[in-house]
């Protein structure tokens, strides 16, 4: 459960953000911490899942939207071209246990993978 996060609270309007995207089961808004030229978080709205192998095997659909919206947002942000990251448990880097993709995109090229 990811009940206690940053994110439940981004989700509930407790900590406002700007909304890049949203639909009724997802919400990408700007990573605090950009990383890359663009750098978009997508979340589903719900706190049930800590990592992205939990999502797949409850919510596909959901896990399926997430990644339809990067892909939008990386057409509408960068060139359509990007790298999705699912950071799953605390020594692979994953600080915030309600599970996110990491949206890169802009020029990556010289840039090491994580
Ligand atoms: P993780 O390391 O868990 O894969 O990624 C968590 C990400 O959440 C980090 O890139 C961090 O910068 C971002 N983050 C943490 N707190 C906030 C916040 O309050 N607002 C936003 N927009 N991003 C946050």
């Amino acid at each position: 459960m990811a009940a206690d996060t940053v994110f439940a609270k981004i989700v509930s309007g407790e900590i406002p953000v700007e909304i890049l995207a949203e639909t009724d089961r997802v919400l990408a808004f700007p990573d605090i911490s950009p990383q890359a030229p663009v750098h978009i978080l997508v979340i589903p709205k719900s706190t049930a899942y800590e990592n992205v192998a939990e999502l797949a095997a409850a919510e596909p659909e959901t896990l399926a939207e997430m990644i339809a919206v990067a892909k939008r947002l990386a057409e509408t942000h960068a060139n359509g071209e990007y790298r999705l990251i699912f950071n799953s448990g605390a020594t692979a880097g994953q600080t915030v246990f309600h599970v996110h993709a990491h949206v890169l995109a802009g020029d990556l090229e010289e840039r090491s993978l994580g």
